[in-house]
């Protein structure tokens, strides 16, 4: 069960000719079997933080750890295998339009087409979308799609889902199914790294918050409340 580590790690871009950081100099510890809030304003790197412990984006400086293996250098094939641990939602939907549900989800299980079948309809089952599988992206709600996709992030019961703004299309009672859902999920040994504006809900769930400020962790509390620094 992985243990993810950041060591001093930081994220640069260039911006008309100014070098921005996105993130910078993080550290960062997150067990197995955490829940983790990550909230600050937009621009504070929320996105970028995420990216890089999906190992989609790679750290200019410094270095994250998969238990006690650096992850930074890792090429295509260990770069693979590492991603396997993480169902990752990314913040700008990405269902593909010309093909249904169904195969949106199937394209990332590569068994016999009745299992597939058979997980597909589960994981659309565990965030209340019984029965969509033949439909496509364009005939649901936003907030329907972003349900597809936690759907395609737990299809495989990875041990690390990272979210990013997954609620910020659903309605609150849409919301609430889904923070039940992943309370479900951590309770059984999933952990859990969000990024989130929903104020309320990380009020109530009293999770680790991590706070960003300008790319730099500026508040990281045990059972925190939203904007809690200490
Ligand atoms: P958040 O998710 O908190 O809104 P991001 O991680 O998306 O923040 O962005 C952090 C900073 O990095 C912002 O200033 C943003 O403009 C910049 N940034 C992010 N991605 C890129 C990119 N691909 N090119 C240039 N700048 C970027």
């Amino acid at each position: 069960m992985p243990e993810i580590r950041l060591e001093e790690v930081s994220k640069y871009y260039k911006q008309e000719n100014r070098r921005i950081a996105a993130v910078e100099d993080i550290n960062l510890v997150i067990r197995q079997g955490e829940f983790v809030f990550v909230t600050g304003s937009s621009g504070a790197g929320k996105s970028t933080l995420l990216q890089l412990i999906h190992g989609q984006l790679r750290p200019d400086h410094g270095s994250i750890y998969l238990n006690d293996t650096d992850t930074t250098h890792f090429r295509r094939w260990g770069r693979e295998r590492y991603r396997r641990q993480f169902g990752y939602v990314p913040q700008i939907p990405q269902l593909m339009r010309q093909k249904t549900i169904g195969e949106n989800l199937e394209t990332v299980v590569m068994i016999g087409r009745r299992r597939r079948e058979g997980m597909v309809q589960k994981a659309l089952g565990m965030v209340g979308l019984h029965g969509v599988e033949d439909r496509y992206p364009v005939e649901l709600s936003l907030g329907e799609c972003r349900r597809v996709e936690l759907a395609r992030a737990i299809i495989l019961s990875p041990p690390v889902l990272l979210l990013d703004e997954l609620t910020a299309n659903l309605d609150e009672d849409a919301i609430w199914d889904v923070f039940h859902l992943l309370d479900e999920m951590n309770r059984r040994g999933t952990t859990i790294v969000m990024a989130t504006h929903a104020k309320m809900f990380v009020n109530m769930m009293r999770k680790r918050v991590i706070t960003l400020v300008d790319g730099k962790v500026f508040g990281d509390v045990a059972k925190g409340r939203y904007g809690d620094i200490i």
